[in-house]
């Protein structure tokens, strides 16, 4: 039989109606109950467009309360919300509509025209509702969103999260970062992303409000951490270089407990330097599959273990596919982990077995069970026998002074095999290849030092941000760089 819960945002309703669910940072807010009540509504206006049960809805917004309340809207009528990225181009969007089957896309403003029908949250809000029974319940097996991977190793994949999914998402990170009265959490990250959305849900299932950004900006984010109450924030690196900024001299509130740093490797300096501070972050690692964070470092250990993601979440295990303390595929699984990827057979039995998703990332786990990751199996370069992984050396690299950001791949050669060669953007007009190679050769054993080093203007990234190393290597293919 179905695995039923009470409906978690009619149920929060009931515990905490007056409890803030949504603070701007115009100072707006809503209730549980209001958030209920316009969800609601907004649902029925939903259904006059004929969206039901399983129809797959695009959602097409920066953060803003009009997407908060859609998504809850689709709850109360099980159907399916598709989070779409607003970096997308036109384009890729369209894949993704037509990957996911979307019927309809609810946008925050009228944009392009695209392969599926748009209403903007106005336009819903002035259809007529349409009465009927709304869902009083949550099927926790049932599909609730489907969000895309980056696509930063080939095409972005569909990822199908069950309501289950999320509440054990919501579940573990409680469990580890446990549950104070005067939580908050900072959601300044986009919502369309499995890391923002994951912390509304957590909002519902915890009862404590989300401090929401429209976008991201520094002052306000760092102004949110000094003023506003905050004790949770969800972060990426940038965001935490940011916030050290920011800060100068000064010190953040003892309220603010955690900083939870995801999405990508972090540099070891920067997190050194974050302790210094004293800033309270928590490393963490996941992907779109495990619906947010999987394994997490907690404070006590953060000092001790810096580099470490952590261990896993309570619901949740890790192994590696390797000899003990070797570096090998990380493998998860728990309750969180999705089922697999929309119409993607394929993909998915290469993916998941047993329950366990191999996840396509190299790392390793210490004598003491923290996992330690290292880069993405795809990006393994292997020159003359020995592993090399190209974001130890990017790590490195961008310590040296003047340089802003740097991109390595493996280039093929006669005699290694593979060479590492290393794709520059540079602050400063005075580094040069040789400063590049003779730092390299102070940080890193010869054979990761790269051999051909390009400059550039800047480096290739999907809408999520992220380095697209592929690209790269078509550069290698198709460009006449300048070697220095
Ligand atoms: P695609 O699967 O389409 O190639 P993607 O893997 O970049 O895209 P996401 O699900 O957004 O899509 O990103 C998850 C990935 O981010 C992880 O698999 C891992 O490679 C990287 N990542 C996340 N956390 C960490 C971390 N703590 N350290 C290193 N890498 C991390
Ligand atoms: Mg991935």
């Amino acid at each position: 039989m179905a695995e039923m819960i009470p409906h978690w945002l009619t149920k929060q309703a009931d515990l905490a109606p007056d409890q803030t669910a949504i603070e701007l940072t115009d100072g707006t807010t809503y209730t549980f109950l209001e958030l209920k009540e316009k969800s609601q509504s907004f649902a029925r206006k939903l259904r006059g467009l004929g969206v039901q049960k399983g129809s797959k809805v695009g959602i097409l917004s920066g953060n803003h309360i009009d997407m908060v309340v859609a998504i809850h809207a689709l709850t109360y009528l099980e159907a399916v919300a598709v989070m779409l990225n607003t970096r997308l181009t036109k384009q890729e969007l369209n894949y993704q509509l037509n990957d996911a089957e979307v019927e309809l896309v609810l946008a925050q403003n009228n944009g392009e025209e695209l392969v599926a029908a748009i209403a903007t949250f106005t336009e819903v809000r002035n259809v007529h509702e349409q009465q009927g029974e709304l869902c009083t319940e949550i099927n926790l097996d049932a599909g609730f969103t489907i969000i895309y991977t980056s696509g930063t190793t080939g095409f972005p994949k569909g990822v199908v999260h069950t309501y289950g999914n999320h509440w054990w998402s919501a579940v573990g990170s409680m469990l580890n970062l446990g549950l104070n009265k005067q939580d908050k959490w900072l959601g300044a990250v986009p919502m369309f992303h499995v890391s923002g959305l994951s912390i509304l849900l957590r909002s519902v299932i915890y009862g404590i409000p989300v401090y929401m950004l429209e976008t991201y900006d520094k002052n306000l984010f760092h102004e949110a951490l000094m003023y506003k109450g905050v004790t949770i924030a969800s972060v990426v690196t940038v965001m935490l270089k940011d916030l050290i900024n920011q800060l100068g001299d000064d010190r953040y509130p003892d309220t603010l407990r955690c900083l939870l740093l995801g999405g990508g490797p972090a540099p070891e300096a920067l997190l050194e330097e974050a302790k210094a501070r004293q800033l309270p972050v928590f490393q963490s690692y996941g992907m779109t599959e495990t619906s947010s964070q999987i394994v997490t470092l907690s404070p006590g250990k953060a000092l001790a273990k810096i580099g470490s993601s952590g261990k896993p979440l309570f619901p949740a295990r890790l192994k590696i596919n390797a000899f003990p303390g070797e570096v090998g595929e990380i493998l998860v699984k728990g309750p969180m982990v999705t089922n697999g990827y929309f119409n993607n057979d394929k993909a998915t039995q290469k993916a998941i077995q047993d329950g366990w998703l191999a996840t396509g990332d190299l790392g390793y786990i210490d004598q003491e069970g923290f996992l330690y990751v290292v880069d993405r199996r795809k990006d393994l370069i292997i020159s003359g026998g020995e592993n090399i992984y190209p974001t130890e050396i990017e790590k490195a690299l961008t310590m040296l002074d003047g340089i802003r950001e740097i991109g390595v791949v493996g280039k093929a050669d006669e005699k290694w095999g593979e060479i590492p060669v290393a794709f520059v953007v540079a602050d400063d007009p005075a580094v040069s290849a040789d400063d590049i190679s003779a730092f390299a050769g102070n940080h890193l054993a010869g054979y990761k030092i790269p051999k051909e080093i390009y400059f550039v203007d800047e480096l290739p990234r999907n809408a999520s941000n992220k380095l697209v190393r592929i690209k790269l290597q078509n550069y290698l293919i198709d460009n006449d760089f300048q070697s220095h």
